[in-house]
């Protein structure tokens, strides 16, 4: 009796998923919203703890983790992004070359010892310098822990090799629709990573379904319709520091149309913007209430909860069985 009453509640459970899969608006409202409630109610006692640890030093550490766009395009076309290829309003613009050292030299100077990616609403492969970038990063800021992402669109073996040395995490996120298949570009990176075990705890393969409903980017996610106002600060201008190709400095990385400027590398210091006035601003305000900044109060993001951590949530490493299951 009780085994007929548990098979009947996984079929229900099963259709109830079944259904909200095939339905992004019951998706949001039944599965991602309530979650993010009880996310919000979890996280915010910690989110308070984090940044009041911060805020307790004479000043507020520099920056946890520093993204920079060399360029800034992408050449995939996921539903939840809203600068996917077919959507992205930006103008094409390329970092220019004195300004990219520069920002080394700054970070050098100030003995950057945080979280360090060419990367953040772009695809870091578009720009062919990056070759030499990461080995000029890889000298420069030994303290740093170097990090890719890239959606592996336009990896191969070649250019796999040519980079992992120069980073310490190199992250393929694998985006897929249809039947979960590695594309054979991403298959022969995976074989040579378990021919090549030492590998296996730098490296990670992710695959996510193109359409899959995410984080809804400041609200400007192009698949999320409804949204489940946080209570919880967030992390993010007190850890993050974003670095256009311009040297323009945006709010985080879900504000991946600039709509907010918080200073300028070609005309200011590091220092100068992550201490000056603007951040001060958003920091007073958003501390009251998410509610206060434009973009925050629809955004459903948390930042990285817990700075300490910050590579730890991408579990690398952990996933390599399910890979091995892929490539057979
Ligand atoms: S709430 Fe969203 S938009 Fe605002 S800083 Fe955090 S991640 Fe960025």
């Amino acid at each position: 009796m009780k085994f007929q009453f548990l098979y009947i509640i996984k079929k229900i459970h099963k259709l109830f998923i079944d259904l909200c899969s095939k339905n992004r608006f019951l998706c949001e409202v039944l599965i991602v919203n309530p979650r993010k409630k009880r996310q919000d109610k979890v996280n915010q006692p910690i989110i308070k703890a984090s940044i009041e640890r911060l805020l307790s030093y004479d000043k507020l550490p520099y920056p946890i983790a520093v993204e920079i766009e060399t360029y800034n395009k992408c050449n995939g076309d996921c539903d939840f992004c809203p600068i996917n290829k077919n959507l992205d309003p930006r103008e094409h613009k390329y970092m220019k070359e004195e300004l990219f050292y520069s920002i080394i030299a700054q970070l050098k100077e100030i003995g950057f010892k945080g979280y360090l990616s060419e990367f953040s609403n772009n695809e870091p492969l578009l720009d062919s310098r990056i070759f030499e970038f990461s080995k000029h990063i890889k000298q420069e800021l030994p303290l740093a822990t170097k990090i890719i992402f890239t959606n592996g669109l336009l990896l191969n073996l070649d250019k796999f090799l040519n980079l992992v040395d120069n980073v310490d995490y190199f992250l393929i996120d694998h985006y897929y629709e249809g039947e979960l298949k590695l594309r054979e570009n991403i298959a022969q990176i995976a074989r040579y990573c378990l021919e090549h075990p030492e590998l296996k705890s730098k490296v990670k393969i992710q695959t996510i379904n193109k359409h899959a409903i995410r984080n809804n980017r400041g609200g400007d996610s192009s698949n999320r319709r409804f949204v489940y106002n946080l209570k919880s600060c967030c992390m993010y201008p007190f850890s993050q520091f974003i670095i256009r190709p311009t040297g323009e400095i945006s709010l985080c990385c879900n504000d991946p149309k600039g709509r907010y400027t918080m200073g300028d590398l070609s005309k200011e210091k590091i220092a100068d913007i992550w201490w000056g006035e603007k951040y001060k601003k958003i920091r007073e305000e958003i501390l009251i209430s998410r509610a206060n900044v434009e973009i925050c109060k629809n955004c459903d993001n948390f930042g990285v909860l817990d700075t300490d951590r910050y590579i730890s949530n991408y579990k690398i490493g952990k996933n390599w069985n399910d890979i091995e299951k892929l490539l057979q």
